[in-house]
């Protein structure tokens, strides 16, 4: 019998190990075969000099708890049981503990589009942990097609490997995928901070001045794209399919106007050797849903995330949940979270106030923020979550 098992050895779980370690009997288990969870694959400059490297930080959370933590890899958690205790089903057995922390993470998103299933075709992830984790190229010239966040902070880290980027442009309109030119625009704007280019500057100018964003800012984007943080950037046009006979060789591009509109006969190729497919990040929450927790949706946390307070609590007893599985943020975030949960478990109020004022302060100055309404999505799950505490008191 563990005292708390920790569903996860991505920075949320690690860093909560770190602190009950100290105190109780932690397993952490993950499916992967090495501990960090997605810190594995990131790179990028904070700020100027300043690199978050996160497979380095991966290895010190490790280093920190394997003496004192049983940490089980290539273990999935396929089912979990609440009777007096937790019962966690993995592939590699079955354990107990008296407390649970799911830190699951997120997962990728990715829309369809024709011969997507050709060799070379693969999610940004995929590239990010082929280069800066495996060390493997996965090709000389890429395309990526979805402008948002993840994908421009991996493109650029697929420069800082010296591999070409042809292209970044809007996925093409299907049921499933409705991304409009406004919607890349200000995703663009949303990283201006660090994004040395006049165009997105005056851009953000005016998007903060007028919403929604200035027709007049869209209509003069370049059609041809424009040259970002080093990048080629395209919200004007869309690539709509991938071609190649045994593997990529090259995807076909089509203009737009600016609300996304196709222009008749507008089409061209662009050579490349590998498609990245990008759709954002969703909460992975399954294991939440098995013990049969309430789910909130929330567009700017990434979709669905089980009920929580901002105490990292659900409505189950002695079950905590911290990382992105509740709200797609940057790994700083995700740290604060684990070791908030782990605070509450051990009963130290203090700390786990400290740990709470360090994530308010994280999300003011992100480098990297996920959704510009992040805070709105925050603040429907506390409300969700308050009304219910309320009921339970009358
Ligand atoms: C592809 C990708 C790229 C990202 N790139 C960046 C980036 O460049 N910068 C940034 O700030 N953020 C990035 N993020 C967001 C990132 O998720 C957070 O920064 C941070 O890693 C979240 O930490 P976490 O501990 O919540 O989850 P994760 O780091 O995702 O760790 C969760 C762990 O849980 C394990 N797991 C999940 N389900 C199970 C199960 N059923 N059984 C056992 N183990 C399980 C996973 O294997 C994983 O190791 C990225 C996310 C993804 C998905």
């Amino acid at each position: 019998m563990f005292d708390t098992i920790i569903i996860g050895a991505g920075p949320a779980g690690l860093s909560a190990a770190g602190i009950l370690q100290e105190k109780q009997k932690v397993l952490v288990l993950d499916e992967y075969f090495h501990a960090g969870g997605r810190l594995l694959g990131q790179l990028y400059e904070e700020k100027k000099g300043k690199w978050w490297n996160g497979l380095e930080i991966a290895r010190k959370l490790v280093s920190d708890t394997q003496d004192k933590t049983e940490i089980r890899l290539s273990t999935s958690v396929y089912d979990v049981e609440l009777d007096d205790t937790y019962t966690v089903h993995t592939t590699s057995g079955t354990f107990r503990s008296r407390h649970l922390i799911i830190a699951t993470g997120s997962r990728e998103k990715s829309n369809p589009l024709p011969e997507w299933d050709l060799p070379g075709v693969m999610t940004v992830g995929a590239a990010q942990v082929l280069t800066n984790f495996s060390r493997v190229r996965p090709g000389d010239k890429g395309v990526i097609v979805g402008i948002n966040p993840l994908s421009m902070v991996i493109a650029m880290e697929l420069g800082y490997a010296d591999i070409d980027v042809a292209k970044i442009c809007l996925p093409p309109e299907n049921l499933l995928s409705t991304q409009k030119p406004e919607d890349a625009f200000e995703t663009l704007v949303s990283l201006g901070h660090s994004a040395p280019s006049r165009f997105i500057s005056t851009g953000a100018g005016l998007a903060g001045k007028a919403k929604p964003i200035h027709p007049a800012a869209l209509k003069l984007f370049p059609k041809n794209g424009i040259r970002a943080m080093g990048l080629p950037i395209s919200i004007k046009e869309k690539i709509i399919r991938i071609n190649g006979t045994e593997k990529v060789e090259s995807v076909t591009v089509q203009k737009t106007d600016s609300k996304g509109k196709p222009l008749n006969g507008k089409t061209r190729e662009v050579k490349c050797d590998f498609v990245c497919i990008s759709d954002g990040l969703a909460p992975l929450s399954e294991i939440g849903s098995l013990l049969n927790l309430k789910h909130v949706y929330a567009e700017s946390l990434g979709g669905y995330v089980p009920l929580h307070s901002e105490m990292m609590e659900t409505e189950l007893p002695n079950l905590y949940v911290a990382g992105n599985v509740t709200g797609i943020e940057n790994a700083k975030v995700a740290m604060y979270q684990g070791q908030l949960a782990a605070h509450k478990i051990l009963g130290d109020e203090d700390a786990a106030m400290r740990s709470l004022s360090a994530i308010t302060h994280e999300r003011k100055n992100a480098k990297v923020k996920f959704h510009k309404d992040l805070l709105q999505g925050r603040e429907t799950v506390e409300t969700m979550w308050r009304e219910i505490e309320k009921r339970k008191a009358e």
